[in-house]
């Protein structure tokens, strides 16, 4: 008997193993009340602009959506000051992930990516049948000059994933000027700046200056999914040079950017307030769980974003388990090749005040 073999660049493709859903924790565990500290998303809910302007949009369901997003890119392009043809769209910034892998690989490629970083980037990397280059993390950060050593004559594309998701550290401008002038015209780096409005340190680079200097080969991507508290409707978008995303357009799906997340993602980011609010919360949120950590002698890494990395220990997969039971869900990092460790989103106070009622059992235990 034959079978329909998949391609083969699938073999090399790890599961993706998402956040727990609450709905599944609450069937196995026979819990009504449980919360998700797990995908990083926004506890102050969505935008309400947002939200309104979905309901708004909601009659309109019967036609196909605007291909080119006109008036989304127009927003986002005038507020951050760039032509609407340097602004590209995706279907998540998952959805430019993949646009720029089958876009820019081919079998012949080399991407750069640090080990625990964000996963996506291997997944189509993979399914291009490029060669993945994993280098070490340095302090639990990405290690620019080792990502710079290791590009090659093969290298297309650098993910730099600033802050980093698992770890919540940051690159610095001096960091990453050395590294651009290591880095030649032919390699694209991407800066994926997924938690670019939670950062608050003042030597957190400005990759846009890049494009607006007219380099040839940076994309700087971010998501409406984290501080825009978007993740359902799945909104992400590309700064760069027209140049560099033609081909993005060439391999994106057609409607992409559905007509509700269009319509969402202009209000939303016209909300200034809702912005300022969930980055308020977080940073007081951020605050309130170092103070416990500390209290129950927990090491964690210092985080310029919604989530922070926690040292469990040797024990993290018994103590994730016994979590679950409690009704809390927290990320585990194995599949980050960081098995001692939790990356737990910053939820609303309530919720982070559950957590700590529910680790200080766990973690007392812990002997
Ligand atoms: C959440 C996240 C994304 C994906 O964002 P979506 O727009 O929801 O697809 C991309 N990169 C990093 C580092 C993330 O943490």
């Amino acid at each position: 008997m034959t079978s329909v073999k998949r391609q083969r660049g699938l073999d090399a493709m790890k599961p993706y193993e998402p956040g727990k859903p609450i709905a599944e924790v609450q069937r196995e565990y026979g819990l009504t009340d449980v919360i998700k500290l797990a995908s990083n998303e926004n506890p102050s809910g969505p935008s309400p602009k947002a939200v309104a302007a979905i309901e708004r949009a909601l009659p309109g369901l019967n036609l196909y959506p605007d291909a080119q997003s006109y008036n989304l890119r127009q927003t986002i392009a005038e507020r951050m000051g760039f032509e609407l043809e340097q602004v590209s769209v995706g279907n998540g910034a998952d959805g430019i992930i993949t646009q720029l892998c089958l876009a820019y690989l081919d079998e012949e490629s080399e991407v750069i990516v640090s080990r625990s970083s964000f996963p996506v980037y291997d997944r189509f990397t993979h399914t291009m049948r490029a060669k993945l280059v994993k280098t070490p993390l340095k302090d639990y950060g990405l290690d620019l000059e080792a990502m710079a050593r290791a590009i090659t004559a093969k290298t297309k594309l650098i993910f730099v994933c600033n802050p980093n998701n698992p770890t919540g550290t940051i690159v610095t401008a001096d960091e990453v000027d050395a590294f651009m002038e290591r880095v030649p015209g032919r390699v694209l780096v991407i800066f994926d700046e997924a938690y670019y409005e939670y950062v608050e340190a003042e030597n957190y680079p400005d990759s846009l200056q890049y494009v607006r200097e007219g380099r040839g080969n940076v994309l700087t991507m971010r998501t409406l999914s984290k501080s825009y508290g978007l993740a359902g409707v799945r909104l992400g978008y590309a700064i760069s040079t027209p140049e560099i995303l033609a081909p993005l357009y060439q391999v994106k799906e057609i409607f992409a950017v559905n007509l509700l997340a269009q319509a969402a993602g202009i209000a939303a980011l016209q909300d200034e307030d809702f912005l300022k609010q969930s980055v308020t919360a977080n940073r007081a949120g951020k605050r309130f769980l170092y103070g416990e950590f500390d209290r129950l002698g927990l090491d964690y890494v210092e985080s310029h974003t919604n989530f922070i990395l926690v040292k469990i220990g040797p024990r993290a997969a018994q103590v994730q388990q016994r979590l679950l039971a409690r009704g809390v869900i927290v990320r585990p990092c194995v599949n980050y090749g960081l098995p001692d460790f939790f990356r737990i989103s910053i939820g609303s106070q309530a919720q982070n005040i559950r957590l700590i009622e529910a680790l200080k059992k766990e973690v007392a235990t812990n002997g």
